[in-house]
This record gives structure tokens, C-alpha cells and sequence, in this order.
């Protein structure tokens, strides 16, 4: 991570992952995606400091829902999401509309938005010191369900995350590592990375601790979505998973 940049993840809900993204330098915050706003204030209180905006990585409620209560607490809030959000309203207090490419900031911090349809048509990763926060678009080891796109726009999305740099860690919106690695291993079950990260993912899980953030890296050679050929192999693998 690069200097001056620290992440914390908030535990949210049932599975939920917010995450605080810290300005080192002026003890500044932006959240992302934060479920409910009851853990986010615990963390926000526990960091000692300053929820400057909100950052979502896609409208559906377990990812907004903290949106207003967080809004009304903190006073002159950015609320950033996609600008395809903003367009269909469906971001509860959204205050800024970020298109492919456009950046939000925190203190010091920059972070550049990346525009991801599949899981939905509005879906952004926020990338930058390092960090991607992917949503349901790149979870550890999976990917998230066609909810809105299709399964040509979810394989170029990952395209798209899966040509960043290697050491990026990755910060998904669910806790699934286990779930998508047990799927993994009977997808490609001769891959012994695969097999290896799944003992590690349950070993963590058993003690109770979460198994983010994980790197691009990692992800390049375990995560069978991202290791698909094509669209027709992506297709055939995420049915396969609907209903694994
Ligand atoms: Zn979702
Ligand atoms: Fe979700």
C-alpha cells in the first residue's frame, strides 16, 4: 500500500465488507459501500477520524444502506457513485457522479473510478495507492451474479480489472472466499494453488478473520473467472456457479 494510505475493513450485516480509506496525513476518511451505519460510526470512533464521503460501488441496498443515516451525521458529506446511478436515482443521497475515469478524493488521496457493468449496469471500482475496491464485480476467488449486464460486458469488466498491476490489493464486498474457492477447486481441480488457498481461507475463517484483502496476483491464478478464455468459457463457468 502505498504510503499515507491505510484501509480498514468494517465487518456489515450478514457478509458485508465497508471500508474505511484512511488519509494518513490529515486524519481524513471516505467509506465505501457501508451496509449500516452503526459499525461504520464504531470504526470511524475506534480510528479517531473524520468521514469526509461515502464512496459506492453499486446501488443495491446491502451496499447504500447507510447512505442517509451516515448523510444526516455528518453534515456536507460527498456521496459519490456512478454517474449511470445518478441518472436512474437509485443512490440514496448521491451528491457526486463519477463517469469512467473520473476521480474521487479524500485528504491527499486520490482514487480514479472504473466502470464494471455486469453485476449491475452502474457498477464502478474505485482504484488507486494500491487498492481496488471492486463491489460485487471482483469478489476473492469469484465474481459477482449478472443481475443487469451481460455475460460479454461482466468478462470485458474483468478484463479490465485483471490487467492492473499485480501487488494490487483487492477489496471485495462480500465475505465469499470460501463459498468461491470450494467452487474454484471444482472447476479447475488440478490447481494446486487453488487447493492451497482454500485449506488457508477456511483456516482464517475458522479464526474468525476476514480473508481480504487478497492481490491481483493471487486472484490471476486462483479465480477461475478472471482465468476464463473467452466469453463462452466465462458464460458456461458463471452458470455453472448460479448453480453450484
Ligand atoms: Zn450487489
Ligand atoms: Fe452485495
Amino acid at each position: 500500500m502505498t504510503a499515507g494510505c491505510r484501509v480498514v475493513p468494517v465487518a456489515c450485516l450478514q457478509d458485508n465488507y465497508a471500508y474505511l480509506v484512511i488519509c494518513e496525513a490529515t486524519g481524513e476518511a471516505a467509506v465505501v459501500d457501508p451496509s449500516e451505519a452503526a459499525p461504520v460510526e464504531a470504526a470511524l470512533t475506534r480510528e479517531g477520524v473524520t468521514l469526509r464521503a461515502i464512496w459506492n460501488t453499486h446501488h443495491h441496498l446491502d451496499h447504500v444502506g447507510g447512505n442517509e443515516a451516515l448523510a444526516r451525521t455528518h453534515p456536507g458529506l460527498a456521496v459519490v457513485a456512478s454517474a449511470f446511478d445518478h441518472r436512474h436515482h437509485r443512490v440514496p443521497a448521491q451528491t457526486a457522479a463519477l463517469a469512467d475515469g473520473e476521480s474521487a478524493r479524500v485528504g491527499r488521496l486520490q482514487f480514479s473510478g472504473i466502470l464494471v457493468p455486469g453485476h449491475t449496469l452502474g457498477a464502478l471500482t474505485l482504484c488507486g495507492h494500491g487498492a481496488a475496491f471492486t463491489g460485487d464485480t471482483l469478489f476473492l476467488a469469484g465474481c459477482g451474479r449478472l443481475f443487469e449486464g451481460t455475460a460479454a460486458q461482466m468478462f470485458g469488466s474483468l478484463g479490465r480489472l485483471g490487467a492492473l498491476p499485480g501487488e494490487t490489493r483487492v477489496y471485495p464486498g462480500h465475505e465469499y472466499t470460501v463459498k468461491n474457492l470450494e467452487f474454484a477447486a471444482a472447476a479447475e481441480p488440478d490447481n494446486r494453488e487453488v487447493a492451497a488457498r482454500l485449506l488457508e481461507a477456511r483456516a482464517r475463517r475458522k479464526q474468525g478473520e476476514p480473508t481480504v484483502p487478497a492481490t491481483l496476483e493471487e486472484e490471476r491464478a486462483t479465480n477461475p473467472f478472471l482465468r476464463a478464455r473467452d466469453t463462452t468459457d466465462f458464460a458456461r463457468l458463471r452458470e455453472w456457479k448460479d448453480h453450484f
